[in-house]
């Protein structure tokens, strides 16, 4: 069986390393964009705020590494057609022409960032965050750049923002929507964010778009809002989300979505035979309602590099759907959710029942007592917990793990269920925890 892989990275490696485990004599090729593989990519904000000196570190395995273990791995190297009807892969490297026949094909390419309308054209100090070039760029240059501006407050983007800021910089992360991180997190949640943002000084603008680049040569100097107002920029960055990268897959038999992302089964197939796909470029599916989601998370792709791998090899498994749980720091503030938010149970009109707990994460007389928040959401006709939010400091959000088990078990929820049963000592919580006096209130409702 020859697998040909497009792409190199958390779905793309992930899928060659379990295939190679399961099937040691499986002939697998590898056609990569970049001159790397298994990128990170969750540490470039980190890389670029100088937690470690050496991007190399974000590679968690090396070309050699597969090489040795007999893949071929044709690096600096784009697909940019499949025949599909003659099973036949077509990349560019360099100015050659590579064709590499498959028996199944693994599509693997991931998201690419969405540019703004109005970066058309190309500025020397204006970057996406996507790859280890982007966060060696960013790093090169951030020590001349006293004004920064950001647009998008995601995940990235606040991720960058914290990175980048210190007292001798003014950052301006520009925000189209209402709120920071709205399509993850409830107002209780981002409103923390938006204080945390101000008192670290990193002005948030809301509700409003760059209207206009102003440039000297190919270096952004200024950006101007719809208002009017101006702010002064030497350095950009764009990190308004990511969509699949299936450009080369528009207009052939292979169904997109509306949105351009691959459509799979259960089992990482396609629509065409002995074609699969996972990660980032896909559409997969809520574990709770079942719903088509887009759910570019690496912990998702690992996910589904498993089960492409298994089926590749006639193993018959099945993704069993994502809850998009994330988890994300803000200087000190840490945020973590999952499953549904308010939003999501709004617009599907699931009657839902909520609950929000401020409390401490621990005893008063231990030092370090800091504020803790919770929200609890349930699905009123099934009696289930279906979302839950943390906002906190120390790391006492990962409390949340408890929550997504019993979300992800669809546990109805029992009367007694309140009582269940949490470790307690002064350093780490409360003889009756926040979880418990959210599962309290929860089960009144
Ligand atoms: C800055 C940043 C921070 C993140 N932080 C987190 C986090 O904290 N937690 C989390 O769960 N997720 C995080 N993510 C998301 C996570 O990195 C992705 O979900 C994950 O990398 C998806 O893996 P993938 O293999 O599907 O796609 P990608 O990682 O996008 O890899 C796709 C690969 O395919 C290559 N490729 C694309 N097109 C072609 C082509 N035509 N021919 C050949 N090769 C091609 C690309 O160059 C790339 O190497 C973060 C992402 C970024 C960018």
């Amino acid at each position: 069986m020859k697998v040909v892989v497009i792409g190199g990275a958390a779905m793309g490696m992930g899928v060659v390393a379990k295939l190679k485990r399961l099937d040691p004599k499986a002939e697998i090729v590898v056609i990569q964009k970049n001159n790397y593989v298994s990128l990170g990519a969750c540490g470039i904000p980190y890389y670029i705020g100088d937690n470690f000196a050496d991007a190399n570190i974000m590679l968690a395995r090396k070309v050699e590494d597969f090489e040795k273990i007999g893949v071929k791995v044709l690096t600096n190297s784009i697909v940019t057609e499949v025949d599909f009807k003659n099973k036949k892969v077509i990349a560019k490297s360099n100015e050659n022409n590579i064709i590499e026949n498959y028996d199944k094909l693994v599509i693997a390419t991931g998201g690419t960032p969405i540019i703004n309308e109005v970066l058309s054209k190309q500025y020397s100090n204006c970057f996406t965050v996507n790859s280890k070039e982007d966060g060696e760029d960013i790093k090169k240059i951030k020590s001349k750049a006293k004004n920064i501006v950001i647009i998008g407050a995601g995940l990235i983007g606040l991720e960058v923002a914290e990175n980048l800021a210190n007292n001798k910089v003014n950052i301006s992360v520009i925000e189209k929507g209402s709120r920071p991180l709205a399509n993850l997190f409830d107002p209780e949640f981002t409103d923390l964010i938006e204080t945390e943002l101000e008192k670290n000084k990193v002005n948030l603008i809301k509700n409003t778009e760059i209207k206009e680049i102003f440039s000297t040569n190919d270096k952004i100097t200024e950006v101007e809002l719809i208002d009017g107002t101006k702010i002064k920029c030497d350095l950009l960055i764009c990190s308004i989300g990511v969509r699949p990268n299936t450009d080369f897959l528009i207009n052939t038999n292979l169904k997109l979505n509306e949105r351009n992302a691959i459509i799979v089964d259960k089992t990482g197939a396609t629509n065409i035979k002995d074609v699969y796909a996972g990660g980032d470029c896909v559409q997969t599916f809520g574990r709770t309602y079942k719903n088509p989601v887009y759910s570019p998370l690496a912990t998702v792709a690992s996910k589904h590099a498993v089960i492409v791998a298994e089926n590749l090899v006639g193993i018959k498994s099945e993704f069993a759907g994502a809850l998009n749980t994330a988890i994300v720091k803000i200087f000190d503030l840490e945020l973590a959710r999952t499953g549904e938010n308010s939003r999501f149970l709004t617009e599907s009109k699931i009657k839902y029942e909520e609950v929000l707990i401020k409390d401490k994460d621990h005893t008063n007389y231990v030092s370090g007592q800091r504020d803790l928040w919770v929200k609890l959401i349930k699905d009123v006709k099934k009696n289930t917990l279906i979302g839950c939010q943390f906002g906190g400091y120390d790391k006492a959000i990962m409390r949340i793990h408890s929550i997504i088990a019993m979300i992800w078990n669809q546990d109805v929820l029992d009367p007694s269920v309140n009582q269940i049963d949490l470790p307690y000592a002064p350093p780490f919580s409360r003889t009756k925890d926040i979880i418990n006096i959210a599962l309290s209130k929860i089960i009144e409702k």
